[in-house]
């Protein structure tokens, strides 16, 4: 008996109100060999924290630095405190497993000052998620309330695992030999047509509804879906895990698992989680067809790589419900992104962007800023650049560039011309401050966007943007009155969704 949770992140960058999926999909493929509880203990925070203003969970509070102190010298009264609210707030405490899925450095900060409770109540506690593909073991090292590490997506492990296997035979695992901490056999995650559907229910479903309807004006659930696991590409600074394969599903199958979720959640939105939904054109041709075939009425969100979108293709995506795509453009000037990208053009992107606008798709674009061969001339080719493509770009977000963990540039920095790669925060962090990193382009990016704020793009977190599209009756509006207005920061993008929302109810 096991129970799952998605835990709060003390980063606010991607709140949103759309459900876990890999712990709904974990449910749907355990359930059937075993009992098992879900929950998300992100919303429940968030509701909490709602609910009792002056005396809520602060997440802001537990900083590397607040964390490590308190796990490894002194324990902290407030941190103490917030975590075991925290578990107050988990819905099934009684059974003996209690698992995380784990996606972030943000979120394995709570997480390890609940589990070291959790320890001390008697429970086992595994941390399971892709995220921990290169850490595993030196997390067990350190904190040995730690039972198990499982670095996959989970499903065959934890199956094996709680079968009691030997943990030798459990694939992809961490786990403790006489005080020794070993790794078990890595293997291949399992194909994702051998996954059944997800299954959502033990989920707070009035949490998300009430975070939608305060957040973005409706008040129904957004469904995530995904129909690939992994990447097809190999960008230098994505940490995302590798696997061997390319792991896809079945168009059939995934429009027939759509078809019954949505039926069954009572809502036509949904948020593709893939890297990119555009992985193969044939695949999104027949996707699309079998939507059309069998009358799918969804209205989705997804990522998406420029490259080999042609007109049609968006225009197909758009008759089946394509609200917005976004693009990781980066930098179209940077060498080493550039060089990455070594058979695109600039034609392609501005092409692709014009096309989106021509089918009625919103474009939000992802920038990257900081690169380590960055130089003012970059900066200043990539704000023109966008200024020329302006008229088909309807939101920006500015990543800072971070070494990550599992990054080519991490194991390779030599590949790069980097000699030298220094660290200042504890070795389990997956987004690890870069020394070469080029500070003062950031600052002149920062400075040049303000700047560009004139040509009225908002910068603003993309899930809020996001979920704004699926008032689609909405988007014609907010649009034309975006143009009128002067420079938005998030909030006041959110007030003039609401105004929107507004008019367009009268
Ligand atoms: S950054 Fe995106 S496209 Fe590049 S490897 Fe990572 S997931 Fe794939």
């Amino acid at each position: 008996m096991i129970t799952l949770l998605k835990p709060p992140s003390t980063d606010n960058y991607w709140k949103n109100g759309v459900m876990p999926y890999q712990v709904a999909s974990l449910k749907g493929y355990l359930s059937r060999e075993c009992d098992i509880t879900i929950d998300d203990l992100e919303i429940k925070v968030w509701m909490f924290n709602r609910l009792n203003l002056n005396n809520g969970i602060d997440l802001s509070y537990y900083s590397y630095r607040n964390v490590l102190s308190h796990l490894l010298k002194k324990p902290d009264e407030m941190i103490e405190e917030y975590s075991r609210k925290i578990i107050r707030l988990i819905n099934n405490l009684k059974n003996p497993v209690i698992a995380f899925y784990v996606e972030n450095s943000e979120e394995l900060l709570v997480v390890l000052t609940i589990g070291q409770i959790l320890k001390k109540m008697g429970k086992s506690v595994v941390l399971v998620g892709a995220f921990f593909q290169t850490i595993s073991c030196a997390l067990m090292k350190k904190y040995d309330f730690i039972d198990y590490i499982v670095f996959d997506s989970g499903e065959l492990s934890l199956e094996y695992l709680l079968k009691n296997k030997d943990p030798k035979a459990v694939p992809n695992l961490s786990y403790r030999l006489n005080k020794r901490v070993l790794l078990s056999q890595c293997s291949d995650i399992i194909s994702q047509n051998l996954i059944p559907m997800p299954d959502f229910s033990g989920l707070p479903f009035d949490l998300y509804k009430k975070y939608n309807s305060q957040h973005f004006g409706f008040s129904s659930l957004v469904l995530p879906y995904r129909l690939s696991q992994g990447c097809g590409r190999d960008c230098f600074f994505c940490g995302l895990p590798k696997y061997n394969y390319f792991n896809v599903q079945k168009p059939v199958k995934a429009v027939s698992e759509l078809k019954a979720l949505t039926k069954k959640y009572k809502t036509s939105k949904v948020f593709f989680y893939d890297n990119s939904i555009t992985f193969s054109n044939s695949y999104l041709k027949l996707f699309c067809d079998q939507i059309l075939k069998n009358k799918l009425k969804i209205r989705y969100v997804a990522f998406a790589h420029y490259s080999d979108l042609k007109p049609n293709d968006l225009l197909k995506l758009r008759k089946t419900g394509c609200l917005a795509l976004c693009f990781g453009v980066e930098s179209v000037s940077v060498p080493s992104i550039v060089n990455l990208k070594k058979n695109k053009n600039l034609h392609t992107i501005s092409d692709v962007l014009k096309n989106c606008k021509k089918a009625g798709v919103w474009t939000h674009i992802f920038v990257m800023c900081g690169l380590f061969d960055q130089t003012l001339g970059h900066l200043k080719k990539d704000l023109l650049f966008i200024k020329k493509n302006i008229e088909n770009i309807d939101s920006i977000l500015i990543n800072q560039f971070q070494l990550l963990i599992g990054s080519d540039i991490y194991k390779n920095p030599g590949r790069y011309g980097i000699n030298k790669v220094s660290y200042t925060l504890a070795p389990y962090s997956r987004s690890l401050p870069f020394l070469p990193v080029n500070r003062k382009a950031t600052s002149q990016y920062n400075y040049y966007f303000k700047a560009i704020g004139r040509l009225r793009i908002p910068n603003f977190e993309p899930d809020r943007c996001l979920s704004f599209l699926f008032n689609e009756s909405r988007k014609g509006l907010m649009i034309d009155l975006m143009k009128k207005r002067p420079v938005l920061g998030s909030e006041g993008f959110l007030k003039l969704c609401r105004e929107a929302h507004e008019q367009d109810r009268t």
